[in-house]
């Protein structure tokens, strides 16, 4: 079990690296024809080298990260943690806690100094970041202690219910997790107050257009804003967000600066496009498929007694189970990504298409360059890791389907 689990990961993480490497091989491409307007020959030069920058800098990251979780499970440091809680605590929640917070920290530590490196040095260079450190350090506490809520939450739930129904609680967890999708869903606006903070929209040209786009397609809109994004990134973004009929629209102010009212309009009912087909609805049967694939695998894995014992536990030791499981199902997981990206990227195209109904396909098109422009875009992705990781088609082919 020990040489199983370990030789998953090293593979996994080989894997990783390899399709980073994929796209590195492609980076000197020709740009494909259509798309050959959507940088200057200077910007591209620079579009490249900053993804470059971001390619190396990311593959020394995940090298570090990588190598510090392979210690974790070659010197057996989660038991290590659970002999030296046990000793003061044999409260079970208490001890699970432990024993999966603190490699959590150690790896959340790891990766926030890393992105202190990619944001202030690698974004800078390239003039896209706009994050002040004391907003940096905001967003870091807040991201943990969501990480931390939600993640301590469940588990503490997974195991109150394992304690108390045994296992009748994978089928229980099941309804829990659709509910906490549904819950996540409704709250996430509020989420998005937590990062960034949305200004109504002024009267005007803009309004006025999102409005008639409103009441062309029947769409309800509970409000419209502008997100103040430009305070971390100049990257361009919009949303309409929100559960149930009417939805919340937010305009990233720096994707206001850059495009004209007829793009936004675009990208808004390419926004419209994904709830009127309901495209999250269409997905959830096989977010329900792997949902209950994962908690099956959790039904044979996690209470199995050899799965903690290679790692130095005496007994079964739940928490650690649940790691040895993600370890374990993890290239399924790459597996499933295929087929939920397809999904994903017809979608896209999908939803592209509404919008050249509802904005022309002048519009569309230029409101996509722009997307791919201002946030440095990949004209030439390796086709297998679009296949494998991509959940929006590449910019030509997109363009090629509008036409
Ligand atoms: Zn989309």
């Amino acid at each position: 079990m020990r040489t199983l689990v370990i030789t998953i990961f090293i593979l996994m993480a080989l894997f990783g690296f390899f399709l980073k490497y994929l796209t590195y091989s492609r980076r000197n491409d020709a740009i494909p024809e259509n798309v050959k307007d959507v940088y200057d020959e200077e910007t591209y030069g620079k579009n490249q080298a900053y993804k470059m920058d971001k390619l190396k800098f990311s593959i020394i990251a995940s090298s570090i990260g990588t190598v510090i979780s392979l210690c974790f499970l070659l010197f057996n440091f989660h038991h290590v943690l659970y002999e030296y809680i046990a000793r003061s605590s044999n409260n079970i929640y208490l001890t699970s806690m432990f024993v999966l917070f603190i490699p959590f920290l150690i790896n959340s530590v790891v990766r926030r100094s890393m992105s202190i490196y990619d944001t202030f040095v690698i974004e800078k260079r390239y003039e896209f970041n706009k994050t002040t450190p004391l907003t940096f350090i905001l967003d870091t506490l807040k991201s943990f202690i969501i990480a931390v809520v939600v993640g301590g939450g469940l588990l503490s739930l997974f195991l109150v219910l394992y304690d108390q129904i045994g296992n009748w609680m994978f089928i229980a967890f099941f309804f829990i997790m659709i509910l906490f999708q549904l819950f996540v869903a409704f709250i996430s606006p509020l989420l998005i107050r937590i990062f960034y903070k949305l200004t109504p929209l002024e009267d005007g040209e803009l309004k006025n257009g999102v409005m008639a786009l409103a009441e062309r397609t029947g769409f309800r809109i509970k409000g419209i804003y502008s997100v103040n994004a430009s305070k971390r990134s100049t990257k361009l973004n919009a949303f309409a967000s929100g559960f149930g009929k009417s939805k919340t629209i937010g305009l990233f102010d720096t994707l206001i600066e850059k495009l004209t009212v007829d793009e936004i309009i675009a990208v808004l009912a390419h926004e419209i496009g994904h709830a009127k087909k309901h495209h999250i609805l269409k997905s959830t049967p096989f977010n329900l498929l792997m949902t209950g694939f994962v908690l099956a695998a959790a039904y044979f894995i996690i209470a199995l007694p050899e799965a903690s014992q290679a790692f130095g536990f005496a007994g079964v030791n739940l928490a650690f189970g649940i790691y040895v499981m993600a370890i374990l199902i993890s290239p399924l997981m790459a597996l499933f990504g295929i087929p939920a990206n397809i999904l994903s990227r017809k979608h896209e195209y999908e939803a592209d298409a509404y919008a050249k109904e509802c904005s022309g396909k002048e519009a569309t098109a230029s409101a996509l360059k722009k997307l791919y422009q201002e946030n440095l875009g990949n004209l030439t992705p390796h086709p297998v890791v679009v296949m494998l990781e991509y959940s929006h088609p590449p910019l030509s082919q997109r363009i090629a389907a509008l036409e």
